[in-house]
């Protein structure tokens, strides 16, 4: 296993139950990238009793509340030990190459073979930053979402924040509230209120199913993959973080950034039609949840259907701006994630560096991946997405070692009527 985060911890688990031996290399600490590539300020978005790992879960008096760093850092070192995971820290895997008996893997402090190798190495790895970045005026400050810590690190002055999903939108009210001018730069998003009827939008997602659709039941899986996160945020409060909150508060709304030339932002014309869809999307959604209360015969015991009012975008919003006239000192990157597998030497990598696979199944026998975003499921990329997951994949492991005929578990038949996306 290469990587202790929640999903490898959780297949850590699922294989110590079926006695398959094997050994996590973290090449930081248990939770590494919580321990170092989150914001100060950050919260789970996702309500504490939806940490749920197989064989453990919330405790804690404040099953609705949303966990600190420090907390989500506590909960999966909490995992490890109760679960007596064989976590070899500081130890990084540096290359893995695939051989007539299995797996070769170097690291740091020494080499391993093995017959099988699960990638639980992480979805969010290296920033995902456009290729007009390279024509930002050198003097502008750029930060990749994953490297901002808190306000105090950045140059007094303006801030333009580019992507509004749960990062940027989260990071774009922190620094407009610090005092700075804040600009967004709003491309695809999808907009969802923090409570709707009366009950957290993740209660929802899951109860109405949301979360566990198929990837096997999606049409367009690869289009369904690149949907941008939920704009959420997790506040003590439980308000809901949507471009109406930020601009409430002073944040001022631009297209998404097309191009620069000449040291000129450009940006795209389409902001307000982004943000009518996605107040569509948002509603079609909601229109989903109240469906399914309807016919779950929950209507009664929850309040009645609301809907948010429509995202209000001004008449003529700016089509470009003077990166270089110092209205702008800093340009945050809040345009996603990748996986970094510049160190796997297996011939399984897509023209776009990702590991081709069918459900976490690598293209190549003894590979599996862990905690990619839709990857067996809508929730494979959250906390409470990884039990389910690893569960099936380790009995596809286990079938693989034992030289069993190993299938990819699909969706059950009557799941598999294949249908679009509720969020694309
Ligand atoms: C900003 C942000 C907020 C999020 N908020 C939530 C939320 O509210 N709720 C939720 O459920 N999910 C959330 N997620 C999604 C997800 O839960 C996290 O990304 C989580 O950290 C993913 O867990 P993981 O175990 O798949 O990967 P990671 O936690 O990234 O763990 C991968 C591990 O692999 C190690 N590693 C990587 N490469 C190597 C190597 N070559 N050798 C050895 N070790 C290696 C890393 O050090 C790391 O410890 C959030 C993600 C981000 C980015």
């Amino acid at each position: 296993m290469i990587g202790a985060g929640h999903a490898g911890l959780a297949m850590s688990r699922c294989l110590a139950e079926r006695s398959i031996d094997h050994v996590v290399l973290e090449r930081g600490e248990v939770a590494n990238t919580w321990r170092k590539e989150r914001w100060n300020s950050l919260r789970l978005l996702t309500p504490n009793w939806q940490s749920r790992l197989p064989g453990f879960g919330y405790s804690g008096d404040d099953p609705d509340g949303y966990r600190t760093v420090p907390e989500v850092i506590r909960f999966i070192e909490g995992y490890a030990k109760t679960i007596s995971a064989p976590v070899e820290t500081n130890t990084q895997v540096t290359s893995v190459r695939n051989n007539d008996a299995g797996y070769h893997v170097q690291t740091n402090r020494g080499d391993w073979q093995c017959r099988a190798v699960v990638l639980a190495s992480g979805a969010c790895n290296l920033p995902d930053i456009p290729t007009v970045a390279d024509a930002v005026p050198l003097s502008i400050d750029r930060l990749p979402a994953q490297f901002y810590r808190n306000p105090a690190q950045l140059a007094d002055g303006g801030v333009l924040v580019v992507g509004a999903s749960a990062s940027g939108t989260q990071i774009a009210h922190e620094l407009q509230r610090s005092g700075r001018q804040v600009y967004l730069a709003v491309g695809e998003h999808i907009r969802a209120p923090r409570l709707y009827r009366g009950k957290d939008i993740q209660w929802w997602m899951d109860a109405a199913g949301v979360h566990h659709e198929r990837y096997d039941a999606i049409d367009d899986i690869a289009r369904a993959r690149r949907v941008p996160s939920l704009q959420l945020a997790g506040t003590v409060d439980r308000s809901t973080l949507d471009l109406n909150a930020l601009t409430d508060i002073g944040v001022k709304l631009v297209g998404r950034l097309a191009g620069i030339a000449n040291g000129k932002a450009q940006f795209a014309g389409s902001l307000r039609n982004m943000c009518a869809l996605s107040d569509l999307k948002m509603n079609r959604l909601l229109d989903t949840f109240d469906a399914w209360a309807r016919e779950r015969g929950v209507d009664g015991t929850v309040a009645p259907p609301h809907r948010l009012p429509p995202t209000r975008v001004e008449d003529a919003p700016p089509l470009g701006m003077d990166l270089a006239d110092g209205t702008i000192e800093t340009l945050i990157w809040a345009t996603g994630y990748r996986p970094d597998y510049s160190w796997l030497g297996v011939p399984v990598l897509d023209r776009k560096g990702m590991v081709r696979h069918d459900g976490g199944v690598a293209d190549i026998p003894g590979l599996y991946l862990m905690g990619l975003h839709f990857m067996r499921r809508r929730k494979s990329s959250l906390i409470d997405g990884a039990g389910d997951d690893a569960r099936e994949l380790s009995d596809h492991l286990a079938a693989y070692l034992d030289g069993r005929t190993a299938t990819v578990a699909h969706a059950p038949v009557r799941e598999r009527q294949r249908h679009q996306d509720v969020l694309a």
